[in-house]
């Protein structure tokens, strides 16, 4: 239904000006959130799928950054030309993101309950009558953190780090967002407590509606968590699908690399690497890029970009060899 639509981008591309010249880091991108929906979103290191997201947030450097899109709705808002200012007003309240270190995002200097007080005051989310403490322990309790009480009048510096990631995804629905943005929120914690966040990311989706785009390397955990999948690759997004066709049927070359590189699961022979390097942004190979690492390229893939083939409910992938099978 269009009225589910939480992110609607057509056409994405941004280059962003850096000492060695203007690097195109997302290339005519498309993305789609729903309401109650996790968007995984996967690929190696500087493939750009943390620009990708933080363009959501109009978190890119200003003055260095430039972005075009033939649509770019958030919450049926067009952003295409928003401010600073705008911006800000989105931040917290529409869209909130949850990082990868905690610790950093959180302040040292105050303690959890003034740093959650502040966010439930910007977000005008509650009216004019509400207590800020007992949405807070509300929150914290929802997080599952124990003896929420005392939470609120410790400093980050006196939590484990799982505890405080749970902070840090309170203060980041403190705000009642609607799209919650998570970049590799769990990479720096245990197994156990890593289940843990992802089984409250799950109650996000199901029982707020909340949208979540969730950032990971590891496609074990875009497993557990995600309905549905981009594998990103060179700014680009090389195949789209739900977690179900992702993982039984992948199509592009890329995807069937990385899972042939888990340790366990269907695809596991033996234990196999992708072959080569990313490429460089500023230099990508002519054709598709991926044709250097590429076990089955042909002539045609140095030669010319491919073109995007649907396989049906939504399935997509950006490969020559789809032509080969006539789709
Ligand atoms: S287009 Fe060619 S090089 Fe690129 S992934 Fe497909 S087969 Fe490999």
């Amino acid at each position: 239904m269009m009225n589910d639509i939480l992110v609607d981008v057509r056409n994405l591309s941004i280059t962003i000006d850096t000492f060695r010249g203007p690097l195109r880091v997302i290339r005519n991108q498309d993305i789609m959130l729903r309401k109650g929906e996790i968007l995984g979103v996967v690929g190696e290191s500087g493939c750009g799928k943390s620009v990708m997201v933080n363009s959501l947030m109009g978190l890119l450097p200003e003055g260095r950054t430039k972005i075009k899109s033939e649509k770019f709705e958030i919450d049926g808002e067009n952003c295409q030309e928003y401010e600073e200012e705008d911006w800000n007003e989105m931040r917290g309240t529409t869209v909130a993101m949850v990082f990868q270190d905690p610790m950093t995002a959180l302040n040292p200097i105050l303690t959890i309950g003034e740093q959650i007080y502040e966010v439930i005051h910007r977000s005008n989310a509650y009216g004019d009558d509400y207590d800020e403490k007992a949405i807070a322990l509300d929150l914290l309790k929802k997080m599952g953190l124990s003896t929420p009480e005392k939470r609120l009048t410790q400093y980050p510096h006196e939590l484990s780090g799982g505890m405080r990631q749970r902070v840090c995804i309170a203060m980041a629905v403190a705000g009642r967002p609607k799209i919650l943005i998570c970049d590799e929120p769990t990479t720096a914690l245990d197994t156990t407590t890593e289940a843990q966040i992802l089984r409250l990311m799950q109650t996000l989706a199901v029982e707020a509606g909340i949208g979540i785009i969730f950032i990971s390397h590891n496609l074990r955990v875009i497993a557990q968590l995600c309905d549905r999948v981009m594998v990103m690759y060179a700014g680009k997004c090389v195949e789209s699908a739900t977690v179900e066709d992702l993982f039984n049927d992948p199509r592009h070359p890329y995807t069937i690399g990385l899972l042939m590189s888990l340790p366990q699961g269907k695809w596991h022979g033996e234990l196999t690497a992708i072959d080569g390097q990313p490429p460089d942004l500023y230099d990508l190979p002519r054709g598709c890029a991926f044709n250097p690492r590429c076990k089955w390229a042909m002539r045609i893939c140095g030669k010319r970009i491919p073109m995007v083939s649907n396989i049906g409910n939504n399935h997509e992938y950006t490969c020559w060899l789809a032509k080969l099978e006539g789709l």
